[in-house]
Parts: C-alpha cells; structure tokens; sequence
C-alpha cells in the first residue's frame, strides 16, 4: 500500500507530541512519509526516521511562509502529486483545516476533519454537532486529507529507524498570494499548547478578571490555561485561550473549569476530555451535569488549596 502523508508545520527545535501522535497513526498503515515545514534539523530527521518514516520531503524555496497558507497548500499539493500517499494526515488546528480545505480543493480529494479514529481502510471515526456524536466518514473522491484530533492516539514507542532520505520539492507559491509584510513574537509562556495539553485549567466569569488562581494550578499541573468566552470577550485573557464552539475544541486527560457554568457553547469545546472537574460556587450550574467531579466552591479558596497540596506533595 502507498505510504501515508503527515504534514508536519513548523515544529520548532524538536517535534510536538500532536507530531507524534500523527506519525503513530500513519505507521500503523505501513511507511509513513513526511511533507515537513521549518527547520529540519539533525535531532527532528533522526527522530523522524526512529518513528518509521522513510522520505522527508521539503520546500525547495526558504519563502513557504510568507503567503499565509498558500505557499503551505502549494508545497502539500506537489507532494501529494509526486508521492501519491494513501492518505494525508494532518493536526486539527485551525489553519491545518485551512490548508486541508484548499489542497482538497486543487486536488480534487474530500476532507474529513476532526478525526477521533481512522480504520484500515481509511474509514474515519469523527466527531460532529460540538462533539455530541461520533460518525464514520469516508473520503471517496481522491487523496483522502484527513485532519485528527489532538490525544486521540497514544504515542507508541520510538524504533530504531534508518535515516530519512529528504527531498526537495519546488512548489512555487501563486504570485496573486496575500503576502505577510511584518511579524512580531509573543513571549514563550512556557505552557503547553491548549490543544496539546494533558490537563487544562480554565476560567470563566466566576474569575472575575483575575487569573492568577487558574495560572498557579496550571502550572502545578503543568497543563495549559483554558478560558469561556465570556472570560476573554471581558479581555482578561487572549482570544487564543478560548474553549468552546467559536474557540478551540480540546480532549485533555484533565479538564479543570472553575468559574464556568457550562453553557452549550461552552462543552462543545471540552466535553470528549477524559476527566473534568467542575468547581463552582452554584451547586446548580449545568456543568456538575457533565463533571465527574465537583466542587461546590469559591474558586478563590479551592483552587489555591489545591494548588498548595500539589506542591507540597513534590
Ligand atoms: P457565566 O455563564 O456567567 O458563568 C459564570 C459561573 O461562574 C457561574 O456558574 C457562577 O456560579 C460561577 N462563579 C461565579 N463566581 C464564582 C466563584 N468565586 N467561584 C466559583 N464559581 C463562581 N462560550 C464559551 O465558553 N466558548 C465558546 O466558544 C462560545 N461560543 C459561543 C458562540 C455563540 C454563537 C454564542 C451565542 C455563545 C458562545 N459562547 C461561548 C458563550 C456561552 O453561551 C456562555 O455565555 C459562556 O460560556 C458563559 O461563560 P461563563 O460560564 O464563564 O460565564
């Protein structure tokens, strides 16, 4: 069977988990191939090729990322054109669904997003309606570009892989693309990434635009800040840090909302995690529904308890 494709975009240093995940998923299919983006550097290649991937293929041009996605579906669909893979993997970010849409498009293949499972034949378990139900789906015209949720496969342990030969690949980005003229680099919290993460600590209203609490917990747990959308419509945290239907969509081990009442909007977003843990001062909010923990509390007092006990077991 042909390989499978993972589009791999900007790792950084070294690979991100949601990486590792894919290239799990695909070397169950066989080989698995690379279309890789960013700085391929010696520690990635060799890790690439201990995880069963076989070609890394690059852009050829330093400029990929000048032209918003377009450089990026440009180089995927020249890949996926030369390397005709089984299937393309790729994350459920927001812009990973950007460029899956518009390469489906130029190469006429369906799109199937927010994957929780992919069976032998690329029959795909995804969830629909905020995460309410599960349905198979299958692509049937094409490649098929499959997005997949973050901590829906476990990462299997590294192999010992032969070095990955690279290739690169000239893809030239279309001259009427929208090109960015200036960047500027937001300070690195030292979190993970809220998509990414194993435990989550979010905040809603009831924090009353103080944070501090929810931050401290996070980071005794490691995990990422999470927010309601009434909690970053008040400006009390970035946009980027929304749960929710018009936010992220996320399936941490560990959900911890403090202060959220639980709306619709609000689950659609949160409620495949595997544990949530509800802390709320009314015992009658709709999210104890959906907690499988509860405390009804003030905030202000559970969560730095809870934080002092994590730190004093250390
Ligand atoms: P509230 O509903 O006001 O709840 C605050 C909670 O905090 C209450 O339950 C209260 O008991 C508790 N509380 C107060 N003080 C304390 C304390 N000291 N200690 C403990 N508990 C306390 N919402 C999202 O979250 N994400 C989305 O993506 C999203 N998308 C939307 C899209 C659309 C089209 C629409 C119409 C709405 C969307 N919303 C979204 C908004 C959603 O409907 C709710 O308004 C929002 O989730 C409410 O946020 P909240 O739970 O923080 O606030």
């Amino acid at each position: 069977m042909a390989a499978v494709l993972v589009l791999i975009d900007h790792p950084g240093a070294a690979l991100h988990k949601s990486h590792r995940e894919l290239l799990t998923l695909a070397t169950t299919f066989g080989d698995a191939t690379v279309a890789f983006i960013g700085d391929l550097n010696e520690q990635v290649l060799q890790e690439l090729g201990a995880r069963g991937v076989s070609s890394v293929y690059q852009p050829a041009a330093s400029d990929v990322d000048d032209s918003l996605v377009a450089g990026k579906v440009a180089f995927l669909t020249e890949v996926v054109r030369s390397v005709a893979p089984a299937a393309v993997l790729l994350g459920n970010t927001f812009e990973a669904k950007e460029i899956a849409a518009r390469a489906g498009i130029q190469l006429s293949s369906g799109v199937i997003t927010d994957a929780v499972a992919i069976g032998e034949d690329f029959t795909v378990t995804k969830s629909v309606l905020a995460g309410s139900y599960a349905v198979e789906a299958k692509v049937t015209t094409g490649t098929p570009l499959i997005t997949v949720k973050a901590n829906t496969v476990e990462v299997a342990p590294v192999g010992n892989g032969a070095m990955p030969s690279v290739v690169a690949v000239d893809s030239p980005t279309p001259a009427n693309a929208a090109r960015i003229t200036g960047r500027t680099t937001k300070p690195a919290s030292g979190r993970p990434e809220l998509t990414e993460a194993r435990v989550i600590v979010a905040g809603g209203r009831g924090v009353d635009g103080n944070f501090t609490p929810v931050e401290e917990l996070a980071d005794a747990l490691g995990g990422a800040v999470g927010a309601s959308r009434a909690a970053t419509d008040a400006g009390w945290i970035e946009h980027s840090a929304q749960v929710g239907q018009t936010g992220k969509t996320v399936s941490p081990q560990v959900y911890i909302s403090a202060g959220i009442s639980g709306a619709i909007q609000q689950k659609a977003g949160m409620q495949t995690a595997k544990v949530i843990i509800a802390v709320n001062k009314d015992a009658d909010s709709p999210v104890f529904e959906i907690a499988d923990f509860g405390v009804v509390g003030d905030l202000f007092k559970v969560l730095p308890q809870a934080t002092a006990e994590i730190l004093k077991r250390r």
